[in-house]
């Protein structure tokens, strides 16, 4: 489907954004986010549900799951999420698998993290309107390993061991997604881990990139040195022969990265204003549109103004909205003004669908919730947004 003519894309349609919720789920939804608004009560309840749930009291779980889980997570397996996955196709919505675990440092929860990647590329090449699984490196390496690499210390017999696996576990997951033609997304994390996995990500995309895009590095604009990254990786691809995989975002980990930079006394890598973030992210939008042929994006982002840029870039371009080099993707419970609105006019749409335990995606449902009292006001917007198709299907 080929748009000539640019128009103005609406993304603020309420009643698109959230015709796959009857009024129940909305006034649940609208309950979440509100009580999710009150910053004292997320960190008093935060903290107790931590405590409750390591003493396994009854119902807490039940609890969990009927409120901030349902909400942004897909399901505790792959198999339940397929309901989520299947309700998003029958709206034109992509789902991109994402297992939910943080924080573990064991050989055996690495490999067993692999393991469910492994899983998860298999379980989406099964599936209509999966194309993508997303990898956190950190899930398959420790953090203080990747930390060593970054930082070019003299690494030990086993640490070099150690190593050699995680590129392992990283290039069988690739090897089996090529196979597939399922697409990696390789999340993007804190700094001091980063240039390790910027390399092992640049080696898989050379040798799976070759003749079309299975790898996609992420490329965090807060940071003042990445749109240059952006256009050097690119330059590199060329010249190496392989299609450039990337995946835009801002960059979560703001407030860590500064605090960082202070205490160790170090200039921090993230940009001093919000302006200039916003400057770069919409910059690289620029540049990736131009280069289409090379680069394949992924506009990762909740932020409207940059969503809208990017429909207006493609078809200045002339480009069909659908062409596969082009995608949009928002989290799973959230920014489904843009998702809904964007597969309605035909873009590529993908929604991140979360998968694990409780116990698992716990660190991530408190992420959530912790965003309303940091430096977004996606908050506010996601509540405001309902209360208003709320009204307007009152109002009918
Ligand atoms: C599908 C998806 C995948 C994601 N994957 C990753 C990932 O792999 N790695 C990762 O780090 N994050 C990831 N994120 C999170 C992302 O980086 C942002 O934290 C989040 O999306 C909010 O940014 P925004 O573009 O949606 O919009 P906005 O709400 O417009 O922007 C908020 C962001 O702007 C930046 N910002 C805010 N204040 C300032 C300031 N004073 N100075 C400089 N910058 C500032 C911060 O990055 C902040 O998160 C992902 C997000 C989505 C939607």
């Amino acid at each position: 489907m080929s748009h000539k003519g640019a128009s103005h894309i609406d993304l603020s349609n309420t009643e698109i954004a959230f015709a796959h919720l009857s009024d129940v789920q909305l006034r649940k939804a609208i309950l979440i986010f509100r009580l999710m608004h009150i910053g004292w009560l997320v960190d008093v309840l935060s903290r107790l549900a931590l405590l409750l749930l390591k003493w396994k009291v009854p119902g807490v779980n039940a609890l969990i799951r009927k409120t901030l889980f349902d909400q942004f997570i897909g399901g505790e397996t792959l198999s339940e999420t397929s309901l989520q996955i299947e309700n998003l196709w029958d709206r034109g919505i992509l789902s991109a698998l994402d297992y939910g675990a943080e924080g573990k440092t064991a050989e055996v929860d690495l490999d067993a993290a692999h393991d469910m990647f492994f899983h998860a590329i298999r379980f989406a090449a099964q599936r209509k309107g999966v194309p993508v699984v997303c990898i956190k490196i950190s899930a398959l390496s420790a953090n203080d390993l990747l930390e060593d690499v970054s930082g070019r210390k003299e690494l030990t017999e086993e640490q070099v061991k150690k190593w050699k696996r995680v590129e392992q576990r990283l290039d069988h997951l690739c090897d089996e997604a090529a196979q597939l033609e399922v697409r990696l997304f390789i999340d993007a994390e804190e700094s001091w881990f980063q240039d390790a996995i910027d390399e092992l990500v640049h080696l898989m995309m050379h040798r799976y990139n070759q003749s079309k895009v299975i790898v996609y590095q992420t490329y965090q604009l807060y940071r003042h040195d990445r749109l240059a990254y952006l256009k050097s990786s690119h330059q590199h691809a060329i010249s190496a022969g392989f299609l450039l995989g990337a995946k835009l975002v801002r960059g979560a980990y703001l407030e860590k990265e500064n605090l960082r930079a202070l205490e160790k006394g170090y200039p921090s890598p993230i940009h001093k204003t919000k302006e200039d973030t916003d400057r770069d992210y919409d910059a690289a939008l620029v540049y990736c549109v131009q280069h289409y042929q090379q680069i394949s994006l992924c506009a990762a982002t909740h932020n409207r103004t940059s969503c809208e840029k990017l429909t207006m870039l493609v078809q200045h371009a002339s480009l069909p909205r659908n062409h596969a080099h082009l995608n949009f993707c928002q989290l799973y419970g959230m920014g489904d003004d843009l998702t809904f609105n964007l597969a309605a006019s035909g873009f590529n749409a993908t929604k991140y669908v979360v998968f694990g335990s409780i116990d698992d995606v716990f660190p991530y449902l408190i992420r959530r919730a912790d965003e309303n009292d940091a430096v977004t006001d996606d908050f506010s917007r996601e509540y405001i947004m309902r209360v208003s198709e709320m009204r307007r299907r009152q109002n009918r």
